[in-house]
C-alpha cells in the first residue's frame, strides 16, 4: 500500500484557518516582491479581501527597491484583473540604510542565518504593528513560498511574536507545498513578471556577486 506524505504542520493550520473563515474578511499580507506574491495573492483572492503590505526595507540598493516596487504594482493590477482580487497596496516608506545597518551584525553569514531570523522578525513585527492600528484581524506574509526561505523559521518567528498581539489571527503557511512554488515560476512567465537574483539586502547582493565570481574564475 502506498504510504501518504505527511502533511506539514503549518499546512495544517492553514487549511483549519481556511475552513473556519466566516464571510471573507481582510487579511493584512507582507510582501517585498512580486514573484513570490504572485501565487499567493491567486491562491487567497477568493478567500479573503487583501491588503498587501509593502515593507521592502530590506531592498538594497534603492534602484533594486523601486523596480521591485514597481513590479509589485503591476501584479496588483494583474490580481484585480485576472485572480478577480479585492486588493489595496499599502507602501511603507523605506528606511534601507537604517535597515541593513541593523543586519550588520550577520554580514558575513550566508542566506538562512541569524541575519535573516532577524530581518524575518522585523518585517513580520512592523506589519503585525500595522494591523493592530488598522483594526485588520487577519495577517500573513508571503516569504514561506520562497524555495530559499525556512518556512519552519519563518512561522517559528511569527508563533513567537503572536502572544504580544492576542487581537489577532496569524495565519500559518507553507506556500511552497502544493506546487506553490512551481505556480509562482508559471505566473512569472506568463505576466514576465521581474525575477530578482538575490534576497535584497546589501549582504545577500555581495552574496550573489561572490557566486559570480566563483563562476568566472
Ligand atoms: S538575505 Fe533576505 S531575508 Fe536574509 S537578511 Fe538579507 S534581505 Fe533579509
Amino acid at each position: 500500500m502506498a504510504r501518504r506524505k505527511k502533511v506539514s504542520k503549518y499546512v495544517e493550520l492553514f487549511d483549519e484557518t481556511i475552513k473556519n473563515l466566516e464571510g471573507k474578511p481582510k487579511i493584512l499580507i507582507q510582501a517585498c516582491c512580486a514573484p513570490c506574491s504572485s501565487a499567493v495573492l491567486e491562491l487567497l483572492a477568493d478567500k479573503f479581501e487583501i491588503v498587501l503590505f509593502f515593507n521592502g526595507h530590506n531592498i538594497y540598493p534603492y534602484a533594486e527597491y523601486e523596480k521591485r516596487l514597481n513590479e509589485v504594482k503591476r501584479l496588483v493590477d494583474i490580481a484585480r484583473a485576472d485572480f478577480n482580487a479585492t486588493i489595496e497596496l499599502i507602501v511603507i516608506n523605506p528606511q534601507i540604510e537604517q535597515y541593513n545597518d541593523k543586519l550588520a551584525f550577520g554580514a558575513d553569514q550566508k542566506e538562512g542565518g541569524t541575519r535573516c531570523a532577524a530581518c524575518y522578525g522585523m518585517r513580520l513585527k512592523e506589519t503585525l504593528d500595522f494591523a493592530v492600528e488598522k483594526k485588520i484581524e487577519y495577517v500573513t506574509t508571503v516569504m514561506t513560498i520562497s524555495r530559499q526561505k525556512c518556512s519552519k523559521k519563518i512561522n517559528k518567528t511569527a508563533e513567537n511574536l503572536m502572544p504580544h498581539y492576542p487581537q489577532l489571527n496569524y495565519v500559518y503557511s507553507d506556500f511552497k507545498k502544493r506546487h506553490g512554488n512551481t505556480r509562482s515560476t508559471q505566473l512569472c512567465k506568463e505576466y514576465d513578471l521581474y525575477q530578482q537574483q538575490y534576497c535584497g539586502c546589501s549582504y545577500s547582493l555581495n552574496e550573489y556577486y561572490q557566486r559570480i565570481n566563483d563562476k568566472i574564475v
